[in-house]
């Protein structure tokens, strides 16, 4: 396959949006879940069913050895990934003196090692290509502080670090790397926050509503398109103004 794309935690939520609109834009796919292959296997069916090309890979992104699989077993179905989404990550609410050991180990393992991983894994084929195209997921805390959210927003801000040195190493290979920051986003992820927070949140919003997945599958995939061929290195920030404007 020409276009190949791995989008990571991608059986719900955000990452299921961009696989839905990256497999419309005619990429093969390639749903990474972490435990839920039910979703994933259904949207498989779903893709396929429209006559798209898309399998299910299970990997918790954390570990090394099990990215490192399931990007062979994409390149054995599909080939070599072009385009790679890192989008699977976690959040969670917490007073800095009350986190844990694990607790930080674990957000750093996922948020960023994950994405460490997957690049890693599919570097050599981007490389020998000298094209490919990274996307990984920031947030708008990881353009500013969040009480309550450090962890988290550490993780963020080191994505955003990663994106513009690799942007910088990659560019000579013609491989392009972006992040998208997305601002508050009606998924699963917010909705411990509860519904009145959820509103007040929309009102605080500029644009007076929360951002939807495919928000961010549209920012994702102009990121991946040929009109961003000179963008690399770069945030886009999709939150309704929340933060930016
Ligand atoms: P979500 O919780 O619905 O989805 C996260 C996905 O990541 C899930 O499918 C989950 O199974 C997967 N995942 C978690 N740990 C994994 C692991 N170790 N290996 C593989 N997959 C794993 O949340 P979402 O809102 O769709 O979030 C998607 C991305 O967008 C995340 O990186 C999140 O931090 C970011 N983001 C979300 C918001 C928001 O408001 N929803 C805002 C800014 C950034």
């Amino acid at each position: 396959m020409d276009r190949v794309a791995l989008v990571t935690g991608s059986s719900r939520g955000i990452g299921r949006a961009v696989a839905r609109r990256l497999a419309r834009d005619g990429y093969a796919v390639c749903i990474n879940y972490l435990t839920c292959r039910d979703k994933a296997e259904e949207l498989v069916a779903e893709l396929t069913g429209a006559g798209c090309a898309a399998m299910a890979v299970q990997a918790d992104v954390a570990d090394r050895a099990a990215v490192n699989d399931m990007v062979r077993r994409v390149e054995e179905t599909f080939g070599g990934v072009t385009l790679l989404v890192n989008n699977a990550g976690i959040a969670g609410q917490a007073l800095f003196q009350d986190v844990t050991d694990e607790m930080w180990e674990r957000y750093f393992a996922v948020n960023l090692n994950g994405a460490r991983h997957t690049i890693q894994a599919v570097l050599p084929h981007m490389l020998h290509e000298k094209a490919g195209c990274i996307i990984n997921t920031s947030s708008i805390w990881g353009q500013h502080g969040a009480s309550c959210e450090v962890t988290y927003s550490c993780t963020k801000h080191a994505l955003i670090g990663l994106t513009r040195s690799l942007a910088m190493e990659l560019a000579p290979s013609h491989i392009r790397v972006n992040c998208v920051a997305p601002g508050v986003i009606d998924t699963d992820m917010v909705q411990v926050l509860g519904q009145e927070t959820l509103r007040a949140l929309a009102q605080q919003t500029p644009l007076g509503r929360l951002g939807t997945p495919e928000d961010i599958a549209a920012a994702v995939a102009f990121l991946a398109s040929e009109q961003a061929s000179f963008i690399t290195g770069q945030v886009l920030t999709a939150d309704g103004g929340f933060i930016s404007v």
